[in-house]
């Protein structure tokens, strides 16, 4: 431990190009929301996920806060949202006053259930309380099964914000995650799998909407000749200077899908074996872009809890995380409508918390780093074998003679 350095979940990873973008902010005096990065950005976003336009925006947060607004989401509305997810995924529509409802994942995907989603959108028609808006996290990389989620939704005729803040570059029956619902966001923190430092970006291919969601980004200006306003507006404009650093990281997520991709394959292939974990499934005719590895402990096979796995990795020096605590867990949730996957069994939400854990994924990792991650987790996960134990008693006998 002493002499080795940290190995991180997921950290930044330049190109090396974004200093030309950034340089050009500067050379043309550009330090603000607006520019030619902006411009460049948008528009290189949106052809990459095929999408009418983009709109970037100083966080994923603020990106999911513009699309409830864009949908007319105000205060007493309600809004459903999946429950196993990062709590910035929620947080904007209690920014509006709305009323949310959380949606359980399924386990094929750990995303949201089509069953609990058909359930609670019935429950809601029947109250005539349907939702103005229902948010689908892609969680981890992996889209979540969006024919199903779709056909539902527009049963109710309810548009879907698809909160692909983890699954920039992931597919979905070959296209772009994020690209399904009404509206998808994006999300350029420092962890994701290509970054801003900070930013985010939303997409639709309605270009009202995407007017809409500029307007509001930018102080909601009316078009007059002085600064009149008869809307609430926010400041959420990507920086220039940041959006150069998005061009340069765009240009090389694929590159980083197909690294996160690689390393959550060694991975597999080095621990599958390992009968007492199971690692987070990939849906049928999707390709997940592996933004975190992540992985059940079984506590029927193995007295390690995932709490003890991570302080044991930690000791090495290793970051690993547990899976997100469900919202319907969180004490800021405490009142809040909750429906299951099966209403006879434990949330699978809950059960993936209580089993789940996330192992460094970083796309700038070195083998030898994976490697030490590896075996790591066989010392900690496989039993001693009989050898191994007894090989113990011989080296420790000695102590115990008197
Ligand atoms: C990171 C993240 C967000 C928020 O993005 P920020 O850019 O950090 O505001 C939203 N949803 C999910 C699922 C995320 O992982």
């Amino acid at each position: 431990m002493a002499n080795s350095e940290r190995i991180l979940l997921s950290s930044p990873h330049m190109s090396g190009n974004e200093q030309k973008y950034i340089q050009e902010a500067f050379d043309s005096n550009w330090i603000a929301p607006l520019g030619s990065n902006v411009t460049h950005f948008e528009k290189e976003l949106a052809q990459y996920t095929n999408n009418k336009g983009a709109s970037v925006t100083s966080s994923g947060t603020a990106a999911i806060h513009l699309a409830l607004a864009c949908l007319g989401v105000e205060k007493g509305d309600s809004v459903f949202c999946s429950s196993f997810t990062f709590v910035a995924s929620a947080n904007p529509a209690l920014y509006l006053g709305a009323e949310l409802t959380f949606i359980d994942s399924e386990p094929n995907s750990w995303n949201m259930s089509p069953q609990a989603l058909e359930r609670a959108l019935f429950d809601a028609s029947l109250e005539t309380r349907l939702p103005k808006a229902i948010i689908v996290v892609n969680l981890y990389g992996q889209s979540a099964d969006m024919d199903a989620l779709l056909a539902i939704a527009d049963l109710f005729g309810i548009p879907i914000i698809e909160d692909a803040a983890e699954s920039l570059g992931a597919e979905y029956k070959n296209k772009k995650s994020g690209t399904f619902g009404k509206i998808g966001i994006y999300s350029f923190n420092g962890n994701k799998i290509i970054t801003t430092s900070g930013g985010g970006a939303l997409v639709s291919d309605d270009e009202e909407l995407l007017a809409k969601a500029f307007f509001l980004a930018t102080q909601a200006k009316d078009a007059a000749p002085y600064y009149q306003h008869s809307l609430v507006g926010y400041n959420y404009r990507m920086s220039n200077v940041l959006a150069g650093i998005g061009r340069a990281q765009l240009e090389v997520l694929d590159e980083r899908v197909d690294k996160r991709r690689a390393i959550f394959q060694k991975y597999y292939q080095e621990l599958n074996s390992i009968e007492e974990i199971h690692f987070m499934p990939e849906i049928e005719q999707s390709k997940s872009n592996r933004w975190l590895t992540t992985l059940v402990i079984d506590p029927f096979m193995t007295k390690v809890t995932p709490f003890e796995f991570m302080d044991k990795m930690n000791q090495a020096n290793i970051e690993t995380r547990l899976l997100w605590k469900p919202l319907q867990m969180q004490p800021l949730f405490k009142h809040t409508k909750f429906y299951k996957h099966n209403e006879r069994t434990t949330a699978v939400s809950e059960m993936l918390f209580k089993m789940g854990i996330c192992i460094p994924s970083g796309s700038n990792m070195t083998e030898e780093e994976q490697f030490r991650v590896i075996d790591e987790m066989k010392r900690i996960l496989v039993p001693e074998s009989q050898v191994q134990l007894l090989w113990k008693k011989v080296q420790v006998s000695p102590l115990l003679v008197d």
